[in-house]
């Protein structure tokens, strides 16, 4: 009974267990990559422009380039510039350049004016008004100079990031590479979905769950077949486990006769950090590190689960991965209804995000305990509810964090 059993002394805070596990991260050194491969990545070093952006004065509208002090006026076109050609020659007092958006503006303009903003008439241009210097040209560096950074060092390339790298010339940049991370699920009693459940046992949850909230942070995973809760079972199938950057295990860390996960993690070299988080749920969760690997006993309620990724797996994930801020990311909202405190540790309970004009509106899920998993998938969100004495009541201010 995973919940009840780890002793209630010797129990961490979260916050001291998430620097122990931070302290024990060295981020993975970092790999080149193409763009594409680096999407959803974390950027090792600065990336700088190779180019001016934009590499040349361009003009940002079809229309013809001229000289500002010949406007207003009427202006022989002498040719007419496509986007991706270089200028013809230098523009002479007195003419015009017929350019498209995007074209190089002639060494001798200064201006372009729409298309639309003249009359055209067979070869000559009629420009009824004053051309303000400088109109409707792109200058060349105007967005970036060669040199500058583009993407810090540190952050997460999403579409944005990787377009400005692709303008400014850079085709592959050097990247955190995703961990491998293991998942091994113990417990005789776990079958897989789609099989017949032989009296006492259940269906296996958690190797799923993880694999998901693993992929989702980046890794790279190898979901193992689950194990009953026998020694030699166990020693096999943690020693695989062990060859990957990060083994995350669950069930099988409490007390109980059947819990072997962390003598065998012992046996295997994994010198355990910590053991028990004040936390509900999911207090008995072990970490240890052996080497550079980092390795997680979660325990084996599914909820347990969910909000031990969360809390503590995922930061260390990122934190692999080089993320400036790798620890989950609370927000603000109003408590739909109230809820009960826990004197002695910090609960984190599913919930229902609303977003409506006055805010976030958080709503607790009926069921808040570990192995109610099925209550789970009405889940958008974790409530933090700090221990402490008495309620929370509805409509007061709560952290809480999106799953
Ligand atoms: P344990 O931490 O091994 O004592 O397991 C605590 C509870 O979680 C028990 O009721 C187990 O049957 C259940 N459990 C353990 N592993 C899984 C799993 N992979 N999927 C679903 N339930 C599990
Ligand atoms: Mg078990």
């Amino acid at each position: 009974m995973g919940e009840m059993a780890a002793p209630t002394r010797n129990l961490i805070s979260v916050e001291e267990a998430q620097g122990l596990i931070l302290e024990h991260v060295e981020p993975l050194p970092a790999e080149a990559v193409s763009l594409r491969d680096a999407r959803g990545r974390v950027l090792a070093d600065p990336a700088t422009a190779a180019v001016d952006l934009p590499p040349f004065d361009s003009s940002a509208m079809d229309g013809f380039a001229l000289r500002s002090v010949d406007t207003p006026g009427r202006l022989p076109v002498a040719h007419r510039i496509a986007a991706g050609s270089p200028a013809p020659r230098e523009l002479e007092a007195g003419e015009a350049m017929g350019i498209a958006t995007g074209g190089v503006v002639p060494p001798g303009a200064d201006a372009v004016i729409p298309l639309e903003d003249v009359v055209d008439n067979d070869n000559t241009i009629e420009v009824a008004e004053r051309v303000d210097p400088g109109a409707n040209v792109r200058p060349a560096g105007g967005d970036m100079h060669r040199g500058d950074v583009v993407v810090e060092r540190g952050a997460r390339l999403g579409a944005p990031q990787l377009a400005a790298l692709a303008a400014a010339g850079r085709p592959q940049v050097a990247v955190a590479p995703r961990p491998r991370a293991a998942v091994v699920a113990t417990g005789s009693e776990l079958r897989p979905p789609g099989e017949p459940l032989l009296p006492g046992q259940i269906y296996e949850a958690n190797s799923i769950l993880l694999e998901a909230q693993l992929v989702s942070a980046g890794a790279e995973v190898q979901r193992l077949a689950s194990v009953a809760d026998e020694e030699e079972a166990h020693r096999e199938a943690l020693a695989r486990g062990l060859e990957a950057d990060v083994l995350v295990t669950s069930g099988g860390v409490s007390v109980g006769p059947h819990d072997l996960v962390r003598a065998i993690l012992g046996e295997l070299g994994v010198e355990e950090v910590f053991w028990g988080v004040s936390v509900k749920p999911g207090k008995p969760i072990s970490f240890g590190v052996s080497g550079r690997r980092l390795v997680f006993g979660l325990p084996g309620n599914p909820v347990s689960v969910l909000v031990g990724f969360e809390l503590f797996v995922r930061p260390a994930l990122l934190a692999l991965q080089g993320f400036r801020d790798p620890l989950p990311l609370f927000e603000r909202g109003a408590l739909g209804a109230s809820l009960k405190r826990n004197p002695g540790r910090d609960e984190l309970v599913r919930a229902r995000l609303a977003i409506g004009p006055e805010g976030s509106i958080v709503e607790p899920l009926a069921g808040r305990e570990s192995h109610m998993i099925a209550r789970a998938a009405g889940a958008d969100a974790l409530i933090l509810v700090a221990r402490g004495e008495g309620e929370l009541s509805a409509g007061e201010p709560v952290d809480y964090l999106r799953l």
